[in-house]
């Protein structure tokens, strides 16, 4: 209970503006030792894995950003069916795994009375020993409060950047009203709530870096997932330029100390853009790694961004070496379910 009390320090504006003036004149060493620290404080060494199924990506929108964008003619579409998401579902459960984030393009294919009846089965087949993580874009308040019902335990929709004007230019035909209310309605029907962004996209300036972990801040998030912006073939953003890992290296650290509280992922995009990204992310107070527990004849489809690593190994595999990657940084896996701290 200690370390949560010391957690819910910085609800004022004079320890926020304080913490943004310090992020401002820090070195990216300095500032990752204080939120790591701060981190280890709170959550302590465990690094909780959440398995990811991305199970259709088909997606009716169009973000210029987006590998899986619906004008790419070039992606070879898949859906997983019902059968098979549970089957994938009950092999991570069965290696260990306690939470299930099943993520897709936003896909009219599978309607709400279909994702209820995903969810009630996974509850089933789990014994209601795991939790559901949905990330499936925007919907109505309505469809949150089905899911809900029907088991979702949390809900991750990025704001993708805080900057209305960025959004709306990479974003096309997309509100970000409505997605920033898409997020307020989840935190209110009892969701754990999750958003972020990426770092490093085309127009993005320091201002709208602490902008992005100001907004996370507001929204009072359980769970912050940022990574690195990675230029995607047959996009419009083809060409632009990969941006250092830094941005996203000391967003993780300004997020920590922000939102002490927060899940944090060390994202498959910091490990795509540099080796040893996760690792580092986890320098700077990251707490979960989300294993791609996907079959592995398809996920090589789900190619959001060019380059994307660990494609060709199973979930096994993949939290094999997580395991020892972390070991390497004094860190150690857990299959925790990872409850966000404000539902304990
Ligand atoms: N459709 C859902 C949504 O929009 O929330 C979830 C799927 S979407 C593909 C998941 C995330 O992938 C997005 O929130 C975005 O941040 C990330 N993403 C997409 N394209 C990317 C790129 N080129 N580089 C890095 N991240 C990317």
């Amino acid at each position: 209970m200690e370390k949560i009390a010391a957690a819910d320090n910085l609800n004022n504006n004079g320890e926020i503006q304080e913490t943004i003036n310090y992020y401002k004149t820090a070195t990216t060493e300095d500032l990752c030792k204080r939120a790591a620290s701060l981190c280890e404080t709170i959550h302590g060494k465990d690094i909780i894995l959440r398995g990811l199924i991305e199970f259709t990506n088909y997606c009716d929108q169009d973000c210029l950003y987006c590998g899986i964008r619906k004008s790419n003619s070039n992606a070879v579409r898949y859906r997983i069916d019902e059968d098979e998401i549970i089957k994938t579902v009950a092999t991570g459960y069965n290696a260990g795994l306690r939470t299930f984030v099943l993520q897709g393009g936003e896909d009219s294919f599978y309607t709400s009375d279909k994702i209820c009846r995903i969810l009630e089965q996974i509850k089933k087949i789990t014994e209601y020993n795991a939790s559901v993580t949905l990330s499936i874009g925007v919907k109505s308040r309505e469809d949150y409060k089905r899911f809900k019902e029907a088991g979702a335990d949390r809900y991750l929709i990025r704001f993708e950047t805080s900057d209305p004007k960025l959004y709306q230019k990479i974003k096309v035909n997309s509100s970000f009203e409505r997605r920033i209310t898409a997020i307020r309605d989840i935190r209110e029907l009892g969701y754990e709530a999750g958003s972020g962004y990426m770092t490093g996209l085309p127009g993005e300036t320091e201002e709208i870096r602490i902008n992005n972990a100001l907004l996370c801040k507001e929204l009072d998030l359980d769970m912050v997932g940022v990574g690195p912006f990675i230029p995607s073939n047959n996009t419009p953003l083809a060409a632009s330029p990969q941006m250092p890992l830094e941005h996203t290296i000391r967003a993780t650290a300004l997020l920590r100390l922000l939102l002490p509280k927060a899940h944090i992922p060390a994202t498959t995009a910091a490990g795509t853009v540099d080796p040893l990204g996760r690792e580092k992310m986890v320098k700077a107070g990251a707490n979960v790694l989300m294993p791609n527990i996907t079959p592995v004849e398809l996920k090589k489809h789900y190619l959001i961004y060019s380059g994307k690593i660990c494609l060709d190994e199973n979930g096994s595999a993949i939290i094999n070496d997580l395991a020892l990657r972390m070991a390497s940084i004094d860190r150690k896996i857990t299959f925790s379910r990872g409850t966000a701290l404000r539902f304990l």
